[in-house]
């Protein structure tokens, strides 16, 4: 037999975000692998094994999902979000590359979940209506000097910008030193959103301006958007604003 392993988004929190595929499969998984907190988020069910790993510890986690469904198991991996997005699914890609030939036999699947970057825009109104890029500000698998590359060209080229990982314990400076290298390409109104913990009990998310925008105000369960020359917040009396990217754009910005 030569085994299962589905690798699958729960979305940003809310449990409601969770598609019924992802459902599916992981009621009929009999060993489930992931960060302790999005395992939690998985309802218990008799018979099933949970092995928790630390945040820190992906390709450990994926070659014991991949050991354990090589042996012949059902095996589920859960990511936050979607799969794919800066998570486990490149991951076990990667653990599958370079690992064992009997890996590549492997009944994989894929199941997408709502990644962050969506559930913000969502929130707010339309801030990834054109054209968006998304980047990861983590520097553990990347140098920062390559980061700072492509944040220049990402908003020389006029591209609205979701940024993932802004901030963590081991990495304090890195988004303080992203918003600096931004505010060169784009002008000082741009709007910024920053959407925390979105899905969960403790969600809130804010809009402000590039020359207000406060660098201690995102931490790790932050997503945040940095709009183009074409994004625009709309007032509105009593509610909150919309932020929306026009599809519509004028001219070539140097
Ligand atoms: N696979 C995940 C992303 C993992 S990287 C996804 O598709 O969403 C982790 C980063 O995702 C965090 O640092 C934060 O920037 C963002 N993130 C994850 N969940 C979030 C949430 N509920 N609200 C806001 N940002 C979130």
């Amino acid at each position: 037999m030569s085994g299962h392993l589905a690798i699958v988004g729960l979305g940003p929190g809310d449990a409601r975000y969770l598609t019924a595929e992802a459902v599916e499969v992981l009621a009929v998984a009999q060993a489930l692998y992931g960060y302790g907190p999005y395992l939690d988020r998985v309802p218990i069910r008799p018979g099933q094994s949970r092995h928790a790993s630390d945040n820190r510890e992906e390709r450990a986690r994926a070659a014991a999902a991949l050991v354990h469904a090589a042996q012949g198991a059902r095996v589920a991996v859960v990511s936050g979000g979607d799969p794919g997005v800066f998570a486990m699914a490149a991951a076990i890609c990667e653990e599958i590359e370079s690992g064992a030939e009997s890996w590549r036999a492997l009944d994989i699947t894929v199941v997408p979940g709502i990644t962050a970057m969506l559930a913000v825009a969502a929130r707010i109104g339309a801030p990834l209506g054109h054209d968006f890029c998304a980047l990861s500000l983590s520097d553990n698998l990347k140098p920062w000097e390559l980061i700072e590359r492509r944040l220049d060209a990402a908003a020389g080229a006029g591209f609205v910008l979701a940024l993932y990982n802004p901030v963590s314990r081991a990495r304090p400076w890195q988004f303080a030193a992203a918003i600096d290298r931004l505010r060169r390409h784009l002008p000082p109104s741009t709007p910024v959103v920053f959407g925390r913990a979105v899905g969960r009990p403790d969600e809130q998310v804010s809009v402000v301006t590039l020359d207000a925008t406060d660098a201690t105000q995102a931490d790790m369960a932050t997503l945040v958007i940095v709009g183009s020359r074409e994004t625009r917040v709309i007032e509105r009396p009593g509610g909150s604003p919309l932020v929306y990217t026009s599809r519509a754009v004028a001219e070539v910005s140097a």
